[in-house]
């Protein structure tokens, strides 16, 4: 089931990418397995997929330890910050950096170990009252802010697109994130890389593909729905 759902994503992220004239390697998809119980992770693992995505520091600390080792690790939802101990070694991208409170935060925790934390900055496009993340206008003070910060680095840009019935209606969203990734990218800032662009979820993933992404977050497509 999991495995003809992969293969179905698959087939459509191919297509995607062919229509904008892009490298299928160019796109990593991140399986959401938010909600879902570890065997249904252990299916999609061995259908291929290492990367999976989850809105909850408590369901990585539950299935990381009952799942292979070599899984990928993404936190896409909201981090409180009493909450980034906890998965500031777990997880391999945190893509919902949406304050500056937040980053002093994970540098703080990334400091006490030693490590650096690889970041998304999560963009709120549609200026949507009930979405976290930082507006378009917000976004090139937080970057300069967080680049100073020596256990973060920032690799790239992320959003929620609004629920829409026709795909299409996010086109413009995504096209803006292209755009604020590209204006970022040309002012060289030291210690930003501006490389990932994590846009697209089950409804929308192949236009946000056209028109840019580098990752896409699907869950319902791949695990049916929640
Ligand atoms: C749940 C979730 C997804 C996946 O949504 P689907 O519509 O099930 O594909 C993607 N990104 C984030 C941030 C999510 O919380």
């Amino acid at each position: 089931m999991i495995r003809e759902q992969l293969i179905e994503v698959e087939e459509r992220i191919k297509a995607a990418c062919q229509r904008a004239g892009r490298d299928r390697r160019e796109v990593t998809l991140i399986a959401v397995s938010k909600t879902k119980p570890a065997a249904m992770l252990q299916e999609a693992y061995d259908a291929g997929i290492r990367d999976f995505g989850e809105n909850k520091v408590q369901e990585i600390q539950e299935k990381a330890p009952v799942l292979p080792e070599d899984i990928r690790w993404h936190m896409i939802g909201h981090l409180q910050r009493n909450k980034v101990k906890q998965v500031i070694d777990k997880a391999v991208l945190i893509h919902s950096v949406d304050s500056i409170r937040l980053a002093e935060q994970i540098e703080e925790e990334a400091a006490k170990r030693k490590l650096r934390a690889d970041i998304l900055l999560e963009v709120n496009v549609a200026r949507e009252e009930s979405k976290y993340g930082f507006m378009e206008e917000e976004v090139l003070d937080a970057v300069l802010q967080i680049s100073r910060f020596p256990h973060i680095h920032i690799c790239g840009l992320m959003t929620i697109a609004p629920f829409v019935e026709n795909s299409q209606n996010n086109r413009k969203v995504f096209k803006k994130l292209f755009q604020l990734c590209v204006d970022m990218k040309s002012k060289n800032i030291d210690n930003v890389n501006m490389d990932i662009l994590s846009m697209g979820m089950s409804g929308d993933y192949e236009v946000a593909i056209e028109e840019g992404a580098t990752m896409v977050r699907v869950g319902t497509s791949i695990f049916g729905s929640r």
